[in-house]
């Protein structure tokens, strides 16, 4: 019973931890990207501006608030208006999306004249367009100093302490991502109440104060039943950047098949030779396994492959089968709506359709079919390939580049179980 409500849990919203408090260990790690400051600047300078040359007037966009609101009330008028809209191009500031609820910042000139000299609108976070009417009317689009902070934390998954996440104020991406990391390696129903993981990740921040999202995480191990899966962030290809996951021996986190083929609530049917079919009402083999999920949910492709069929029948309802290669071929079915047509190309994960309950079902899933050389199997009781391997020749920089960041991955402490 707790197993199960841990289970729908974990795959409801990926992963619930209890995380401990995250430890700053940014300065030693990474000092070349990190820019600590020890004590708090009281700076008064900001876009630029040097604000004590300025009378300041910070605010936000009121409803029913334009650009042209906003500029009568601070003195500039309609005329003045005109001439800045049709001066400033749209992709410098946008005057006819002034959003309700934005912060923008005025600066005026402090002599007894009060005029308006400069406009902050704040696009988002990070991104600001300023406008200028000092000498002449002129605009320039910015961006606030992005800082980032490597950072460490430990945790133990239950589910009685989910709530702790937020507590420790960690970024639910977090969570989502540390769960995409293993989705391949970790069957992530079987996580157990008591497993442990550390992670060693990156944070943005604006203005080195202002939490600005996660950027990566560069280093994990989950201890699953006693066993513990490394994770270390590697960079593939250096002319497109692009990283993946690797063990301590370089093996690949991927394998040619995903776990599931969506996001799921429950398994609420697994593979068996016999079971009592709800619409039918007699017993027969169940040879798929049934995800559970919201109508509407997207269904992925399981591996890379070809579609052979995307079709209809009474029993199946929509439906899609993909070939794999000569050995595998997979089948979805009582998709609410199809997403893919026969001969299509379809990569992993690539979204084929969507949950509903056509054809013989009591409640909205997909039942996943799975064929090994035309014979219909448990893909759970599988020994299913690789992903591709990584290069050789990337392999000693590899080891090179994971010795440090095991090495601090070994030193965090995992998270006392009786705490
Ligand atoms: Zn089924």
């Amino acid at each position: 019973m707790k197993l199960n409500r841990i289970i729908r849990l974990i795959a409801f919203s990926g992963i619930l931890f209890h995380l401990s408090c995250a430890e700053d260990i940014t300065e030693e790690s990474k000092p070349e990207k990190v820019n600590i400051k020890s004590e708090p600047k009281v700076s008064p300078k900001a876009y630029g501006f040097n604000l004590d040359e300025f009378e300041v007037v910070r605010d936000t966009v009121k409803r029913g608030d334009t650009f042209g609101v906003i500029m009568d009330k601070y003195g500039v008028g309609p005329g003045k208006v005109y001439q800045i809209v049709n001066k400033i191009p749209d992709s410098i500031m946008n005057f006819k999306r002034i959003n309700q609820g934005k912060p923008y910042t005025i600066l005026k000139s402090k002599d007894s004249t009060s005029a308006l000299q400069h406009f902050i609108y704040e696009n988002s976070r990070i991104n600001y367009s300023v406008l200028s009417l000092t000498d002449s009317i002129f605009a320039k689009k910015a961006n606030k100093p992005v800082t980032i902070k490597q950072k460490s934390t430990s945790g133990v998954i239950s589910s009685s302490l989910s709530a702790a996440i937020d507590e420790a104020g960690l970024d639910y991406l977090l969570t989502n991502r540390f769960a995409d990391i293993y989705q391949w390696s970790v069957d992530f129903f079987k996580l157990q109440k008591g497993d442990q993981f550390k992670l060693i990740y990156k944070e943005k921040y604006i203005d080195d104060t202002i939490y600005a999202g996660l950027e990566s995480i560069d280093a994990a191990v989950l201890k699953h039943k006693g066993r513990e899966f490394y994770a270390f962030d590697f960079e593939i290809d250096t002319l497109t950047g692009r990283t993946d996951y690797f063990d301590e021996n370089a093996k690949t986190l991927r394998s040619f098949f995903l776990k599931a083929p969506l996001k799921f609530s429950r398994i609420s049917s697994r593979y068996t030779r016999r079971r009592f079919h709800p619409v039918q009402k007699r017993w027969k083999a169940h040879k798929g396994t049934d995800y559970a999920a919201g109508t509407g949910t997207p269904i992925w492709s399981t591996a890379d492959g070809v579609v052979i069929k995307s079709s209809y029948t009474s029993g199946n309802g929509k439906y899609v089968k993909i070939r794999h290669t000569n050995k595998y071929t997979t089948q979805y079915l009582h998709m609410s709506r199809r997403a893919v047509k026969v001969g299509e190309y379809v990569k992993q994960g690539e979204i084929i359709g969507y949950v509903g309950q056509t054809g013989l079902a009591t409640g909205p899933h997909v039942c996943y079919r799975f064929w090994v050389n035309g014979r219909q199997v448990d893909p759970y009781k599988q020994d299913l390939p690789d992903a591709e391997p990584m290069k050789e020749e990337l392999k000693p920089k590899y080891f090179e580049f994971i010795k440090p960041l095991k090495t601090q991955l070994d030193d965090i402490e995992y998270v006392d179980l009786n705490s």
